[in-house]
């Protein structure tokens, strides 16, 4: 395998605790190539699952964090200009594309419509990238496959995908996984007991309730496995709980108030 690509094989098996079928769903779109958008809240598991997929596929993964200034050229490649003169450099996308990775655009609704219709004929029976500037017209290696995150909760009428992107993709809902399995997941990644990751889960469980009421979003898998990974480190549960599920998702005195009450009542 061409070194470019060999540093984005995951070498390590990611620790991903299947929820439901997912695993089988997502082979099984693999094995016919199938563009795959995988929705849901932030933290709750996407972004692992996908490396965990890579890693069982035996495929390497680019991951792309989009944001509203990514152009298409930050996709696709740009000529840069070295002491020997211009020199064309791949982008993520002609680079997974040339050599067969997965590639994952993470929060694709974050850019630009304009940015995220250089995928098109990548995700239709065409497989292919133009690189216009350049002249040349990539073929996808056999083993590409293109894959985005998409949260339903952020997105406005000025910030959606297109009719014509979303209709490109077969789709998997994330969502936070039930208590048990939930818990499991932060004692695994925080160190924490089985007894301490049930509290923090129920405490997550209060404020999921509140998403819409005064909170945005609710409080992630991510969040508890910071909160516990503190309190491994002898953080006081309180205040681990306070610094990161309290602090970081809202500013509101009642909003605050009401998860510290959440907290209290478990710890
Ligand atoms: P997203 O991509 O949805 O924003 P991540 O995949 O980064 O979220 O998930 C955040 C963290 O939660 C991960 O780093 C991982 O530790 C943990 N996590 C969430 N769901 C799972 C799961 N099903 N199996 C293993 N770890 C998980």
């Amino acid at each position: 395998m061409n070194n470019d690509i060999e540093q984005y094989m995951i070498k390590e098996k990611p620790y991903y605790r299947a929820v439901s079928d997912e695993i089988e769903l997502y082979e099984a779109a693999y094995s016919v190539r199938m563009p795959m958008m995988l929705k849901g809240p932030t933290g709750c598991g996407k972004t692992r699952f996908v490396e965990y997929m890579a890693w069982k596929l035996g495929k390497p993964l680019i991951t792309v964090a989009c944001n509203e200034d990514m152009t298409a050229s930050d996709l696709v490649g740009r000529f840069l200009l070295d002491a020997s003169g211009t020199r064309w450099q791949d982008g993520p996308l002609a680079v997974a594309a040339r050599y067969g990775a997965i590639c994952y655009l993470d929060e694709v609704v974050e850019a630009r419509q304009d940015t995220t219709v250089v995928i098109h004929p990548l995700t239709d029976a065409r497989r292919v990238l133009p690189l216009e500037k350049r002249g040349e017209l990539i073929e996808a290696h056999p083993d590409f496959q293109m894959v985005i995150s998409y949260n339903p909760g952020y997105q406005s009428l000025m910030k959606d995908l297109k009719q014509s992107t979303k209709q490109r993709f077969g789709a998997l809902d994330f969502n936070y996984p039930s208590h048990d399995i939930e818990a499991e997941i932060v004692a695994h990644e925080s160190g924490v007991s089985a007894d301490t990751s049930d509290r923090l889960v129920s405490i997550a469980e209060r404020a999921r309730n509140l998403k819409g009421h005064g909170l945005d979003e609710g409080i992630s898998t991510r969040m508890l496995i910071y909160a516990g990974s503190l309190m491994a480190r002898g953080v006081t549960p309180v205040v681990a709980c306070r610094m990161t599920l309290v602090q970081p998702i809202t500013d509101d005195p009642d909003m605050r108030d009401a998860l510290d009450a959440a907290v209290n009542t478990f710890f």
